[in-house]
């Protein structure tokens, strides 16, 4: 092994670039990252691609001096091979093979899905957890069967953060629309505690296991423009959709007969999201877990720690096998550490 053990793990799947470590025994230590604000419009590849291109420096640069390392010190590159936004997706290969190059450290190319579920496990030291996967282009639960992180449900259409953030949009509000909709909605109910689902109810989205959330959004947003407070029509929108979300989880958990619940992904932020989880997993004897915010958005750290397991069972990536790929699954994984 070159270096000090230091594992540098690099996030670039979407909307933001981070850079995160864990140490030789695969402790972590927070990310130094940063999002792409757009002042109108989503989030546009090619544009995310140039934010990530022209802040790298100065992260990895962070990164270093906060936690007192010289480049030298770090003798792993992991990096997020996908899924994700080509563009993003190539500007985080293109760093981790030019660090690699540099340091004389082995690349691991990392699944971004399966990352988010070992930085939960853990963050919260639960074992064998179905996990709740709600994050801006992903919704998905998930559990280990054979070796593998198998999704067991979907959604069919959009994921629910980006559900959230295009409703928030339409409304004015910039991204990430997720927290805001979450602080209208709370608002909302301290001033109505005797609120009704009366004239606020939307489709319901659940399809035996997966998801889909096209048809609650245009449901919410003609619920706003007939009038309806927005305040009251956020709260409905995430008692609607989140409701969804735990109930497929909770089949989930029946099905495989498993009694930990784990989240993960940006929208696990939310504390109604957490709670919902936390009174479904009470009823049914089982536990709730969701790791700290900082290890549910994405970020550097959870690449650093997976590139850490994969690296421990002896699996680097071949520079001519480090190529990204915007639609690997996370079942398409083998899971040899667990
Ligand atoms: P990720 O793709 O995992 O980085 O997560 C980003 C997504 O999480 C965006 O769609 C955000 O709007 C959403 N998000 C972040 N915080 C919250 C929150 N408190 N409530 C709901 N959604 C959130
Ligand atoms: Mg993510």
């Amino acid at each position: 092994m070159t270096g000090g053990g230091w594992t540098l793990g690099i996030e670039s799947t979407a909307h933001t670039l981070s850079f995160g470590l864990v140490d030789k025994d695969g402790i972590p230590y927070p990310s130094i990252s940063d999002t792409v604000r757009p002042d109108k419009g989503g989030i546009h590849p090619r544009e995310a691609a140039d934010h990530h291109k022209e802040v790298a420096p100065e992260l990895f640069r962070r990164i270093l001096t906060e936690n007192n390392l010289t480049p030298e010190a770090i003798s792993n590159i992991a990096f997020s091979q996908g899924p994700g936004l080509g563009p993003c997706l190539r500007i985080g290969a293109s760093i981790a093979r030019g660090l690699s190059n540099r340091l004389d450290a082995p690349l691991i190319g990392v699944n971004h899905c399966v990352a988010h579920i070992e930085i939960g496990r853990q963050q919260c030291g639960c074992d064998d957890p179905v996990l709740l996967y709600v994050s801006g282009g992903n919704t998905q639960v998930i559990a280990r069967l054979e070796g593998r992180y198998r999704v067991l449900g979907e959604t069919l259409d959009i994921g629910i953060g980006n559900m959230l953030d295009k409703f928030a949009r339409a409304q004015g509000i910039p991204f990430p629309g997720g927290p805001v909709i979450e602080k209208l909605a709370s608002e909302w109910l301290i001033q109505n505690p005797d609120h009704s689902m009366e004239g606020l109810e939307l489709p319901y989205a659940v399809r035996g296991m997966d998801l889909a959330f096209s048809g609650v959004l245009t449901a919410a947003l003609k619920l706003v423009e007939n009038g309806q407070a927005l305040g009251a029509v956020c709260w409905s929108l995430q008692e609607h959709v989140f409701s969804a979300c735990v109930e497929v989880a909770e089949r989930a958990l029946s099905h495989t007969g498993k009694s930990e619940l784990l989240l993960g992904g940006g929208v696990a932020c939310n504390d109604r999201l957490r709670s919902m989880c936390e009174i479904m997993s009470v009823e049914r004897d089982s536990q709730s877990f969701a790791p700290p915010r900082m290890y549910c958005i994405d970020n550097g750290t959870m690449i650093a720690r997976l590139g850490w397991l994969e690296q421990q069972v002896g699996r680097i990536t071949l520079l001519e096998k480090s190529a990204i790929d915007q639609y690997l699954r996370t079942d398409q994984t083998p899971i040899n550490w667990a």
